[in-house]
């Protein structure tokens, strides 16, 4: 017990400082995990070394933005990846929100915009609330 108490003293002191695991080393793993599971299907060899590199090189870079203490950088490049990300994640999350609601139908506008209209009323006029265009839809 008092091993481990000293160990994560130690982990914690060397880790002062350092970025730490952030969402993008997270992202990094998953990639590399992914790449790595598809190297199993993989049978060409020269693909599958060529994986293998890529696999290293993102497991390095994950460790590499760990330890590093240059903060400001591996912040922003954090902040970077996440204003790409997290588009695509709630894209995802509404997705399956508008699949699992068997309550309404959703339409989409032109402008991009989804409407919800109430299932079962029959036809209806839709008044888009994001661009205003009218169109009839039936529910
Ligand atoms: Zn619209």
């Amino acid at each position: 017990m008092r091993f481990m108490n000293r160990l994560r003293d130690e982990i914690a002191r060397f880790m002062y400082g350092r970025n730490g695991v952030d969402q993008l080393v997270w992202a990094t793993i998953a990639a590399e995990l992914a790449l790595n599971l598809i190297g199993v299907f993989v049978r060409s060899a020269a693909l599958y070394h060529l994986l293998h590199v890529v696999c290293w090189a993102l497991m390095g870079l994950a460790i590499y933005r760990m330890l590093s203490r240059n903060l400001a950088r591996r912040r922003a490049e954090n902040e970077r990846f996440l204003r790409w990300w997290r588009p695509r994640r709630d894209a995802v999350a509404g997705a399956r929100e508008r699949r699992a609601d068997r309550a309404h139908k959703y339409v989409r506008c032109s402008c991009g915009a989804y409407c919800r209209v109430p299932r079962g009323v029959g036809k209806v006029e839709l008044t888009c609330p994001k661009c205003g265009k009218k169109k009839i839809v039936k529910t």
